[in-house]
């Protein structure tokens, strides 16, 4: 198994993000998901953490089955609200014991109705170093390149970032629809002497209720020219093949533009991922 820092030193990365079903038929689904993503050789793959613990044992799980039973490297999700400093040692020593080497380490939302009363830490930042304290892995790091939706301001945003970015090992990226606001944000953390690598994520829309709604949680703008080419699809096939199409050229822009990886959003569906992968040139074998 390998760090991501490594893989990333290697060249361009694949890689899968997938979080952990709530039910029977959506664990096999994800057996079936993983078994078809796996053939596309990605460097790694992740797991969300439900905010506030709600899959800390199934997150763990997974990570230990993409692990052993596919041969890849898994990282799981981490995130601080609602969690005392002892419950994030508890994770973070068992993830030891598991052989883990890498985590995304992050604030997280809790519903506004949560009691969140106990919550050691307030910001990924002081998640970042508690990490450090406790393991010598390679600590991700969510990036928002269109600025995160509860900034005080864009400037403060960047600051934060920044700062966040600077004590970590690479970032993974809020998913959005034009390759300028990957390019402008980096570019913005260089001139402020960041250079960690920053892996964009890419989520294919193929459907736009879901998206709209992702969009207005995130901050993140979705195109009206990608929603009216979405909507005016007949079938959910042609929109599987549109979304797979603006995944593939933005993808594309990204690469081209030096990105360090490809960081797939699969929502645990393999087919829209999968063809993005193929036509990036990450075929299954
Ligand atoms: P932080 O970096 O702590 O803060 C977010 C924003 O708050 C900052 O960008 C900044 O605008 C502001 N801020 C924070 N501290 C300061 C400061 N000191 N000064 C000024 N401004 C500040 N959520 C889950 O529940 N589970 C997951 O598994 C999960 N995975 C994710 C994976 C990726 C790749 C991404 C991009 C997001 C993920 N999220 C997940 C969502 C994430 O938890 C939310 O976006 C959350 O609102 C912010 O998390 P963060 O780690 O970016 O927080």
């Amino acid at each position: 198994m390998a760090r991501i820092t490594q893989l990333l030193d290697a060249g361009q990365t694949l890689s899968f993000e997938f979080s952990a079903p709530r039910d029977e038929a959506g664990a096999e689904r994800l057996r079936q998901t993983l078994a078809r993503l796996s053939l596309h050789q990605p460097q790694f793959m992740s797991v969300t953490y439900g905010a506030g613990g709600t899959t800390r044992g199934p997150t763990r799980d997974w990570v230990h089955t993409i692990r052993e039973d596919f041969d890849i490297e898994a990282m799981p999700h981490l995130t601080c609200v609602a969690h005392t400093r002892d419950d994030v040692a508890g994770i973070i020593d068992d993830y030891r014991s598991d052989g883990i080497e890498n985590i995304l380490a992050l604030r997280g939302d809790l519903p506004q109705t949560a009691e969140s009363a106990n919550q050691a830490f307030d910001t990924a930042a002081e998640l970042v170093s508690f990490i450090q304290e406790r393991a010598d892995w390679d600590i991700g790091v969510a990036a928002h390149p269109e600025g995160h939706p509860m900034a005080r301001s864009r400037e403060a945003d960047l600051t934060h970032q920044a700062a966040k970015l600077a004590n970590a090992d690479f970032a993974l990226t809020q998913f959005f629809y034009r390759a300028e606001y990957y390019e402008q944000f980096v570019g913005q953390l260089l001139a402020r002497g960041v250079d960690t690598p920053v892996i964009p994520g890419v989520m294919p829309p193929t459907n736009v209720a879901g998206i709209e709604r992702m969009s207005a949680l995130n901050n993140t703008e979705f195109p009206s020219e990608i929603r009216e080419r979405l909507e005016s699809a007949n079938s959910a096939a042609e929109r599987r093949e549109i979304g797979v199409d603006v995944a593939v050229n933005l993808g594309r822009e990204l690469l081209e533009l030096g990105a360090p990886g490809l960081h797939v959003y699969t929502m645990n569906f393999s087919r829209a991922a999968s063809e993005v992968a193929s036509a990036l040139g990450w075929p299954a074998t």
